[in-house]
């Protein structure tokens, strides 16, 4: 068995939380840090919530801990260079840093031979212009940093005006996708690794609203798509969860982002898998062998956000079904409060 007994997560959110239930399960127990609110508190051993400045928390905290992992990509350098100083951080900095800025991580995709949506970096407003006459439209303008659930994002017609996001940010030409699919990837501390199937994702208003598998997709899509996710594994020399969201076209996979962390459209391998994403996570990050992810069921997944909640009475009796909720407050507008397992073959 491993050494490791007790596992930091940055980052108190539903991932959080579903990372300390896996963790549990093995005999291991999390310890969160937090500067928010932390549904993840609720079933961890220990939550320390205190700002990403406050450097006799993170000291405590990494000290508490024998290996720090996260569920939230936007920690600053500051605090993960103390931690790291401390303790081990997986994965490592390099996946960090590339999935942190959208230039950063279309370079690196590049780099490695990948197709992403042809892209230009805009430092300002005053690059727009310029950006536009090579990338065309419609395109799609992104903020480099900060982005989810399509927060950050300009959406630049056919014609019409260019609104700014205000603050740096890339272009990206508009992909004409036949599909949306992500693959969810483990690779372990001793470079195994181990995919999921590739989920379909249906998108509402920037946010996921299902995801499905099996994906619909052909046989050799569904190879291509996690032999692109593996590459970036190896490329990174990743030890985690590693979310890669695609494009399907007619002309191949695109790749749109990379999530260095258990990711919204693998909650399906909760009801499909004997060992789940969250899982996974636990055990490559604890140098514990990967597990079986094969999938035994059909899922549907499909998220619960803001009055989505009103219909839970009506789920808690539906047939197949495990509803999963994150123990959050109130149910606002776009907010994830969580999410349904249908198993359907
Ligand atoms: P999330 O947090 O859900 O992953 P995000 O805010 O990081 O989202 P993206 O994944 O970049 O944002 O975009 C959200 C959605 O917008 C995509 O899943 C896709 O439906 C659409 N989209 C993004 N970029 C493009 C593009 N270049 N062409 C066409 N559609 C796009
Ligand atoms: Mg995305």
């Amino acid at each position: 068995m491993s050494e490791i007994r007790t596992i930091g997560i940055l980052g108190g959110g539903q991932l959080g939380r579903m990372l300390s239930v896996a963790a549990s399960r093995l005999g291991l127990r999390c310890h969160i840090f937090e500067p928010g609110a932390a549904p993840a508190g609720d079933v961890a051993w220990r939550v320390t919530n205190a700002p990403y400045e406050d450097e006799a928390a993170l000291r405590e905290f990494a000290l508490s801990v024998d290996v720090i992992t996260y569920e939230f990509e936007n920690v600053p350098t500051s605090a993960l260079d103390l931690l790291e100083s401390i303790r081990p951080i997986r994965p490592n900095r390099r996946a960090l840093a590339v999935s942190q800025d959208r230039l950063t991580e279309k370079t690196f995709l590049n780099d490695i031979g990948l197709t992403t949506a042809p892209f230009a970096d805009v430092p300002d407003q005053a690059a727009l212009e310029g950006a536009i006459a090579q990338i065309g439209r419609p395109s799609i303008l992104k903020t480099r940093r900060m982005g989810y659930d399509g927060k950050g994002q300009v959406r630049i017609g056919k014609d019409g005006q260019a609104d700014w996001t205000g603050a740096p940010s890339v272009l990206e030409g508009f992909v004409a996708f036949t599909a949306e699919i992500s693959v969810i990837i483990a690779r372990g501390a001793d470079g195994q690794v181990a995919a999921f199937d590739p989920g379909l994702n249906v998108h509402e208003g920037g946010i996921l609203r299902t995801t499905t598998v099996p994906s619909g997709q052909p046989a050799r899509v569904s190879t291509d798509a996690v032999l692109i996710a593996a590459r970036i594994a190896n490329a990174l020399d990743y030890v985690g969860v590693l979310g890669v969201e695609m494009f399907v076209t007619p002309q191949g996979l695109i790749v749109n982002e990379i999530a260095p962390r258990v990711h919204n459209s693998g909650h399906w391998t909760q009801a499909g898998c004997a060992v789940d994403q969250f899982e996974q996570h636990i055990r490559a990050v604890a140098s514990l062998p990967l597990g079986d992810g094969k999938r035994h069921a059909d899922v549907v997944m499909e998220n619960l956000i803001g009055d989505d909640m009103d219909r839970v009475p009506d789920l808690l009796r539906a047939p197949r079904t495990q509803v999963h909720l994150y123990g959050k407050g109130e149910a606002r507008p776009g907010r994830k409060m969580g999410h349904v397992n249908r198993i359907s073959g």
